[in-house]
């Protein structure tokens, strides 16, 4: 057996301390998968992230390096966005990579977008966007996804009465 590939992204603004709505932190969501994936007898676990340098995947690779020290076959793996060569797009560019590659899970912390005009021009609250892209492409591409999501967006969306089909539950983790 490989390996367990887990994919992680998550917004710029979600911390060490964040929780989700359902009082989550990304270290109890990483523990749970590292649980997983012994679980099913795979001798290691890749934490697969793009190495931004604050926010969810800076808490990720905190993780795995702890986790690491104390013993448990835990890696990073990270996969830093080419800003030079891809400019804006690079962030977009560097997670079709990320996913292409594959993984057995994707975990996305998402918080609200606090982008304003003109850097963002969407109407009504929504997540940010670099992790609600790599989210969705790894979802088309057939990955298990679990999105969590900060009580601020939760609440947001509830308030315009968005749809929050798209936020699935640690059930559903579980049922993959
Ligand atoms: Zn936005």
């Amino acid at each position: 057996m490989n390996e367990f590939r887990l994919l992680v992204s998550g917004s710029r603004s979600w911390v060490r301390r964040t929780v989700s709505h359902d009082g989550l932190t990304i270290a109890t969501v990483l523990n749970e998968a590292a649980t997983d994936a012994a679980r099913a007898g795979c001798p290691g676990l890749i934490i697969v992230h793009g190495a931004c340098l604050d926010g969810a995947d800076k808490v990720a690779d905190g993780w795995a390096l702890e986790r690491r020290r104390l013993g448990w076959p835990v890696r990073p793996e990270r996969h830093p966005a080419d800003w030079r060569r891809h400019d804006k797009r690079a962030g977009f560019v560097r997670n079709k990579a990320m996913v292409a590659l594959g993984a057995d899970r994707c975990v996305a912390f998402i918080d609200v977008c606090r982008k304003r005009s003109p850097a963002c021009v969407a109407a009504g609250p929504h997540g940010s966007h670099g992790a609600t892209h790599c989210a969705d492409k790894a979802e088309q591409a057939g990955i298990p996804t679990v999105r969590y999501v900060t009580a601020a967006l939760y609440e947001a969306l509830a308030a315009v009465a968005a749809p929050v089909s798209d936020l699935s539950t640690r059930r559903d983790a579980a049922n993959h």
